[in-house]
């Protein structure tokens, strides 16, 4: 299974593709989490998407086309995979076909999440995530049991610089403007594109996300 994770800022793509690999044991390839490590390690790469990720625009395209290409390349041949926050422009989505079909792989389902802007917004203001394992929280929806901790490994939360709430307003004009009307593309491929609501907390939305996969419990 290749499965695209598909929606806003905030809507909980991380989160939902987190419970939905532990569910099934397929990869995850976060090209967020890509660019953020290579930024950490300094990295060409890393250096020339700091400053469109602080403004919240996207890294160009050829940039992160070349990345997934690279990553698509260490994946085992068998294993299911979920894509987080890639594809993103429709430049990104045609370049990305391509390179499955090279491999003899396709999309085969798309999971698009969705929640009105006012919940993205207060999901993405109260965001904290830990820098050494990942792990994302929420100061009210989804607190760590010590107050700023990582519960997985004690580190102290941070709040993602474009996560500050005059970078999320243009983070999601970007995507209502270029990656929304990726839906309306799958609609139109093989992809089995699965609409869910995500209004709702993290355990909940997972149930749904697993009954329109057929897949869990
Ligand atoms: P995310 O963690 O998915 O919200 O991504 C954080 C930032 O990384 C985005 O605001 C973009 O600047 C950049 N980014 C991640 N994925 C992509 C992509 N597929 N295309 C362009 N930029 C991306």
């Amino acid at each position: 299974m290749y499965l695209i994770l598909l929606g806003p800022p905030g809507v909980g793509k991380g989160t939902q593709g987190v419970l939905l690999a532990d569910a099934t044991g397929w990869e995850r390839v976060v090209t967020g989490d890509l660019l953020r490590t290579a930024k950490d390690a300094g990295t060409p790469l890393g250096t020339q998407a700091q400053q469109y990720m602080t403004a919240g625009n996207l890294v160009p395209d050829h940039l992160i086309i070349k990345m997934v290409e690279e990553k698509l390349s260490t994946l085992s041949a068998g294993t299911g995979v979920i894509f987080d926050g890639f594809p993103r422009t429709e430049a990104q989505a045609s370049a990305f076909a391509m390179m499955l079909e090279a491999l003899g792989r396709t999309i085969d389902t798309v999971v698009v999440l969705e929640a009105d802007d006012e919940v993205l917004s207060e999901r993405i203001s109260g965001r904290r995530s830990c820098p050494s394992c990942g792990a994302v929280y929420n100061t009210v929806l989804a607190p760590p049991k010590k107050d700023g901790l990582c519960d997985v490994d004690g580190t102290p939360l941070f709040h993602r610089a474009d996560d500050h709430a005059d970078t999320v307003q243009n983070r999601l004009n970007v995507y209502r403007r270029e990656t929304e009307p990726l839906i309306e593309y799958y609609d139109g491929s093989k992809a089995v594109v699965h609409r869910v609501p995500s209004q709702e907390g993290p355990d909940e939305v997972q149930s749904k996300v697993r009954e329109a996969l057929g897949v869990g419990e």
